[in-house]
C-alpha cells in the first residue's frame, strides 16, 4: 500500500477534506474553527457542529494524533480495492479533534489504542474507475515527526 509523502500541493482529497503542505513534503490536514464559539471541527463543514454558526475560519491541524479505537477489517467493502485485512482506526489530535480513516505502516495485529500516529496521504488502488483514491490515512509517528510536534 503506497503511502505518498510527497504530496507538496494543497488539495482536496475528498468533498470538506483539504491538505496543506507540511515542512518535509508531508501534509497537513485543515479543519476549520468557528469564530462564534471556538468549536474545531474536521472535516470542514459549512456550519459548526455545536452552535449552527456559519462563521467559521480555516485551521491547520496538528500531524500528531493519538488512537482512540480501532478495528481490523478483513473483508472489502464494495468498490475498495486496497488490500486486505485493513486497519480502520480513530484517531483524535489536538485535544479535540476526532477523524476516522486507515491505520497504515505497521501489521494489522501490532495496532495498540494509545499509539501515536501521524497524518500521510493515502493512495488506494484504482479499480476499474482508472483513478487512484487519494484520502488521509495514519502511520506510526516516526522520531522526527515527535520532535517537530
Ligand atoms: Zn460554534
Amino acid at each position: 500500500m503506497p503511502v505518498n509523502r510527497s504530496s507538496p500541493e494543497i488539495a482536496e482529497l475528498q468533498p470538506g477534506v483539504t491538505t496543506e503542505p507540511g515542512t518535509r513534503g508531508d501534509v497537513r490536514l485543515v479543519g476549520r474553527r468557528c469564530t462564534a464559539c471556538g468549536v474545531r471541527v474536521f472535516p470542514a463543514r459549512l456550519r459548526c457542529v455545536s452552535c449552527f454558526s456559519e462563521r467559521l475560519e480555516r485551521v491547520v491541524l496538528s500531524r500528531l494524533g493519538k488512537v482512540d479505537a480501532f478495528t481490523v477489517v478483513r473483508e472489502a467493502p464494495p468498490g475498495y480495492h486496497g488490500p486486505v485485512p485493513y486497519v480502520l482506526g480513530q484517531v483524535v489530535f489536538d485535544n479535540d479533534i476526532v477523524a476516522l480513516s486507515h491505520l497504515v505502516g505497521k501489521p494489522v495485529d501490532d495496532w495498540r489504542r494509545g499509539d501515536i500516529v501521524a497524518s500521510y496521504v493515502l493512495e488506494l488502488p484504482a479499480g476499474s474507475k482508472q483513478v487512484p483514491h487519494r484520502t488521509f490515512a495514519f502511520q506510526p509517528a516516526s522520531p522526527q515527526d515527535l520532535a517537530e510536534a
